[in-house]
Formats: structure tokens, sequence, C-alpha cells
């Protein structure tokens, strides 16, 4: 097939109105089907239900050091549940804090802290004329959500093939101390799928900061979801710091969100000692202990990180079949027209996917009015607004693979139809 681009009006034309035949047929099916969020499916959820029988009929109801875990206490965590999280981060588990059940949550208190009470004795940010974060895009929507609440002005960062543009980052970090912030998603980044190169880890951790109480958001949601045999590697922010003395420049958070329960799991915050104690002499406040009977439950399930990484192979077997049936579809029905770009990720949950400029939104247009609902074109972009208009996010977990296959094909007729009318007006 020849590039829509060189093709004649009349090709092109010829081509849109076959196009817009079956996509009449497609909207006569009236499908309703949801490729919009990054969430696990039945099946997924269903590896972790043996979890749910651990403490069944277990009289010992205490975690190692003997805390009675259905009792108040233990703020920062099991010592279980440290360890394994502690290993899963190549950290120490004195540098874990277990929170709730959402790493989100913890980043938010983070900023909230930040915002009313302040970083290690620095003026609040709401004391402060202008706050500023720094956004690799595209990114997280929900990062970017927290922003906007507390009316943080974001700069968008663009992307390169091995992590946020360094040069700009350093210039913005290193020149204003208004800028308190950034947003990493290191490994298999959400949307792109990229996991962030040495040299970019590196140059995060020579930074030398404007402001104080500038902080690194290092959000390791996928550091172990992997959907291939030789996984990205990520270089231990941490071990880099070390190296600079700059330890106090991260937060690391993640969780077991997408390993077992997505709103039922543990989410942990890994941080310097110095940060470590601002952070718990904030959290003390907060709470007298966290569900420890949930991180109980998961100790006892997984054992140790190996055992994450194991159960993890069994999520991998029910996801990489679902991104291939995308990535296909994709190479078949669309790489040859010189119309989109997309991502072809080693883990995560997402695939970035680009349209020509100027054409994403109406792909969510189309795609919605015939039932399938994408995750809402320019959300991957702070204020919700892509300058270019050609970023939407794929999310390929939740739904069946036949289910899948039906969205994924309307989802490549609609990005031709968009394409074919801009070229051709
Ligand atoms: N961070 C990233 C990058 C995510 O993609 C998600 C969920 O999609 C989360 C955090 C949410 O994590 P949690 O469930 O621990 O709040």
């Amino acid at each position: 097939m020849k590039q829509y681009a060189s093709m004649t009006h009349a090709e092109q034309k010829a081509e849109y109105d076959r196009l817009l035949n079956e996509y009449r047929a497609f909207c006569d099916q009236h499908l309703s089907l949801d490729m919009s969020r990054g969430k696990p499916s039945n099946e997924q959820l269903e590896l972790s239900m043996p979890m749910l029988d651990v403490l069944h009929g277990q009289h010992d109801m205490r975690a190692e050091g003997g805390v009675d875990i259905r009792n108040y206490g233990q703020l920062d965590g099991i010592p279980e549940v440290k360890r394994i999280f502690a290993d899963l981060l190549e950290v120490e588990p004195d540098n874990i804090m277990v929170g709730g059940n959402s790493s989100l949550n913890m980043m938010f208190d983070c900023i909230n802290w930040a915002e009313a009470l302040g970083i290690m004795g620095c003026t609040p940010w709401a004391k402060l004329d202008k706050v500023k974060f720094l956004c690799p895009v595209p990114g997280y929507d929900r990062h970017f959500s927290i922003c906007e609440l507390f009316g943080i002005e974001m700069i968008n960062i663009p992307m390169k093939e091995d992590g946020p543009d360094m040069d700009l980052v350093r210039e913005y970090v290193e020149n204003d101390d208004s800028v308190k912030g950034i947003w990493c998603v290191p490994k298999y980044s959400n949307p792109t799928g990229i996991t962030y190169s040495d040299d970019v880890v590196r140059a995060f951790a020579a930074l030398k900061p404007a402001a104080k109480d500038f902080r690194i958001f290092w959000d390791n949601a996928y550091c172990v979801h992997h959907l291939s045999d030789t996984p990205d590697q990520l270089l231990n922010i941490f071990t880099a710091c070390k190296e600079q003395g700059s330890e106090d420049l991260v937060y690391e958070f993640t969780s077991s969100s997408k390993i077992s329960f997505s709103g039922a799991g543990i989410a942990v915050v890994a941080a310097s000692k110095a940060n470590m104690a601002d952070l718990k002499s904030k959290r003390t406040i907060q709470t007298i202990g966290p569900n420890k009977v949930v991180q109980l439950m998961h100790a006892r399930y997984f054992h140790t990180a190996d055992g994450i990484r194991e159960h993890m192979k069994k999520h991998r077997a029910l996801i990489e079949p679902k991104f291939n049936v995308v990535l296909d579809a994709f190479d078949k029905e669309l790489s040859e027209l010189g119309i989109a770009s997309y991502t072809r990720p080693n883990g995560g949950y997402f695939i970035s996917f680009d349209t020509m400029p100027g054409c994403a939104s109406r792909v969510g247009e189309l795609c919605k009015q015939a039932g399938v609902v994408l995750t809402t074109v320019g959300a991957t972009f702070p204020y919700g607004k892509d300058p270019e208009d050609k970023n939407i996010r794929v999310a390929p977990t939740f739904p069946s693979i036949e289910e899948l296959s039906q969205a994924v094909t309307l989802f490549c007729l609609c990005v031709k139809m968009a394409s074919l009318e801009k070229l051709m007006n």
C-alpha cells in the first residue's frame, strides 16, 4: 500500500470512502469497549486470590519483631514487607516507609506536606508566589492533576529515546529556585515505555538545584513489570546519588497495585535518612499506623522479592499476548502508511501512539462515536493540552483478547480516516 501522503487526491478520496463504509459497519455493531485506563484484567486479579487465604485460620498474628498486626503501631511498616520492597528497589530497609494502598496517595501527601509545612524546614510552597514542576511529556495524567490541584505551574520537558531532555532539565533546575520538582517514571515509563539510560540517571543525580527543597519524584511504578526475557535495566538512582552526595534529591515510590490488587495493595516510599526523618515527622501525626493486615498477607503470600518476580511472570503470560494483538494490528494496518508511530515497550502497561500532528482528537472522537473509549486525548500532557494533538495512550491490559482485537481494528480504521481527512483538507 502506498503512503497516504503520496497518494493523489482522487486516491485518497477513494480510500476514505472505502474506510467510511467499514466504519459505518462498526457503528452498526453498537460496540462498548474501553481501552482507556491501565487497569489489570480480572484474570490478573485472580492470580492473587490465594493471598486472601493466607491469614485464614492462622493464630499467629505477629509480624517479625513481635508487633501484633491487628493493633496500632509500626508506622513505617512491618520488617518483612520493608525487606521485600527494599530488595525490589535496591535500598536498605531503613530507607523504606510503607504507606497505605496507593503510591499516588503518597506522592499527593508529599506535595501536600511540602505545600502546607515545607520540606526539611524550608518555606512551605503555599507561601511562595510561584511553584513550578517539570513534567516530561508525554507522561502520567494523575501526576499532572496533583500539580493542577495545588496550582503548581507545569513545564513540559520533551522525552528523548533514553529519558527526559536532561540539558533542559538542568537549565531549569539549576537556574530557577521556583522549580521544586520533576515527575519521573524511570522504568517502562507511562505511557512511552522508555527506561531511562544510565547517563540520564547519573545526570539526575548530578543536578545542583537552585532550590534547596527541589525533589525528584521517582515513580518506579513498573519496576518488576517486564514483558520480555531481556528486561530493561534501570540504574539505581540512590547509588548514582551516593557518588554525588545528593541522596536527599530523591523520593522514590512504588506499589503492589499491579502485582497483587489495584486498590488493595501496598505502597512504599524510599528516601534518604534525612528525607525519611522529615516524612515520618509528618506521617506520625497523620496516622497511628498503616494497615498491617494487608502487609502481612502480602509478606506471607510472596515471602520475598523473588516471590514477587516469579508472580510477575504469570502477569506477563496474561498481558503479553494483548500487547502483541495491538502491535501486530498496528504493524499490519498502519506501519506502511506514513501516518503513525508507536512504541514497542519491554514492560509496563502502555503503548504510546502518535498520529500525524493535529489528528489525535479526531481519532478519539471517531472511536467514541463507534463505541470504543480511549484515554482522553491530551491527558498525557499537563493541563490536558497536547500542543501537537498527536499522542494517544493505548492501554491493552484490561479488555479481553477478543474485545481488544475489535477495538484495535476500529482504532486503526479511525487513525486512517482522521489522517486522510487532514491530508485532503
Ligand atoms: N504511577 C504510575 C506511573 C502509574 O501508571 C500508576 C497507575 O496507573 C500509579 C502510579 C498508581 O499507583 P498506585 O495504585 O500505587 O496509586
